[in-house]
């Protein structure tokens, strides 16, 4: 008997699934037990790897294919204000004598650092993906799924939202975890099928006349309710062909899930469509088509990962001094006061303050990039003060550096003043 089952690998690794054989008692040999092992440990003989799905590829494999696929872009500059990111987005997005698809480089206009044409220098379009993702997301979607505005549609922004989704994920942003499953699974297959049951909306449900078709006891008080005026029309609307005072409660459940296409998808169709538009840059929507399993990782909101700390530290280099020095003695200490920070901001629901909140200080996006940063993020110790100097840790978004004063008399002060830092941030961006 073969099963699947997932194998536990350190973090940032992709998942495997492996295939192992579990046969029967009857059927053992030597094998005295009947723990499984899983593969990729060397002697485990029989067993065979395979991916999520036997065609689909794993998610590391396809964003460096997308990344490397790429031919080259232009380079698009845009200034961008603070506060009115996804409206300026959508305005360079408009202008016809600009490309709608290309290497972005964000200044933010009124702040210092600005990208430039190298790749590296990457902190403000990493902290604009963020930035107009999220809005983007409130504007547009209510709980993954795009609102029904004839509006929005008509000044095309679930294109635009598509476009700036795909951008993210190969340029180095966050990936755009904004979609629902239902959203995800038109995007992979450019339509929507029928809901499996009606009951995958309780809202909808929760109109009048379909909880009263939905709690009907028997084929006499379901025709009733189907010969009610609101939903006689209704019927009309999904072109309903049977005589209502015929119908049997039996039919129930197809008839919910007709009205419940009709009421709560259907609007959304051109929504739907144009996102996909949108996406379909970049080889991007060809690769959720191919490897919707992997795929949904960086698109369903519901898979969206909370940052752990082990995943911020592990990213982190601390840049002490020789051992034996007493420099390094004081960089010792600072650095225990961060990783206590950290341990607050992780751990203690009172604080004010999440490692999300962290990380966007210092590298300008909230969750780690589906391919990681291009480096480490360097914590550097700074010595060079003066006696009695109070200045406040800072940060380079764009060579991902933390530079910390050494002269933090002990965890608390030291919390305070990275707590007031990263507070005073936030609000400049607003
Ligand atoms: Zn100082």
């Amino acid at each position: 008997m073969l099963k699947i089952v997932p194998l536990k690998t350190k973090k940032n690794e992709k998942i495997k699934l492996c295939v192992i054989d579990i046969d029967d008692e009857d059927n053992d040999d030597d094998n005295t037990n009947n723990v499984t092992i899983p593969f990729g440990v060397d002697n485990a003989e029989n067993e065979k790897e395979i991916s999520h799905t036997k065609k689909e590829l794993e998610l590391e494999q396809i964003l460096n294919d997308l990344k490397s696929k790429q031919t080259p872009q232009p380079n698009l500059s845009y200034r961008i204000r603070m506060g009115y990111v996804w409206e300026d987005f959508v305005s360079y997005q408009q202008k016809k004598f600009y490309p709608p698809i290309g290497n972005l480089l964000i200044n933010f206009v009124g702040y210092k650092c600005i990208d430039t044409a190298g790749e590296k220098n990457t902190g403000p379009k990493r902290e604009f993906f963020t930035l107009c993702l999220k809005s983007m997301e409130e504007r547009l979607f209510l709980e993954g799924a795009p609102l029904p505005s004839t509006v929005l549609v008509n000044q095309e922004e679930f294109l635009f939202a598509g476009r700036l989704m795909a951008m993210s994920l190969v340029q180095g942003g966050q990936a755009p975890t904004v979609l629902c499953d239902m959203t995800y699974s038109f995007v992979c297959s450019k339509n929507v099928p029928l809901p499996k049951s009606y009951e995958v909306s309780l809202e909808f449900l929760n109109i009048p006349l379909m909880k009263k078709l939905k709690e009907a006891r028997n084929d006499k008080e379901f025709q009733k309710i189907l010969l009610e005026d609101d939903m006689v029309s209704m019927l009309t609307d999904i072109g309903y062909r049977n005589n209502p005072a015929l119908e049997q409660v039996c039919n129930r459940e197809e008839i919910l899930r007709s009205l419940y296409y009709k009421k709560c998808i259907e609007p959304v169709v051109p929504a739907l469509q144009q996102l996909c538009s949108g996406l379909d840059v970049l080889g991007v929507l060809d690769m959720i088509q191919d490897n919707p399993t992997a795929m949904a990782q960086c698109f369903v909101r519901n898979l969206r990962k909370e940052l752990q700390l082990d995943d911020l530290l592990d990213i982190m280099k601390a840049e002490f001094s020789e051992i034996g020095s007493n420099k390094r003695k004081a960089e010792i200490d600072i650095y225990k006061s961060f990783t206590a920070f950290l341990e607050q901001c992780a751990f203690d629901e009172t604080s004010p303050l999440n490692l999300e909140n962290v990380l966007m200080f210092i590298t300008g996006t909230e969750v780690i990039p589906p391919l990681g940063f291009h480096k480490e993020i360097s914590v550097k110790f700074l010595h060079s003060c003066a006696p009695d100097c109070m200045c406040l840790p800072t940060v380079a978004t764009c060579a991902l550096d933390l530079n910390l004063p050494i002269h933090y008399k002990n965890e608390e002060v030291f919390s305070t003043i990275m707590t007031n830092s990263i507070q005073m941030c936030q609000g400049y961006g607003n």
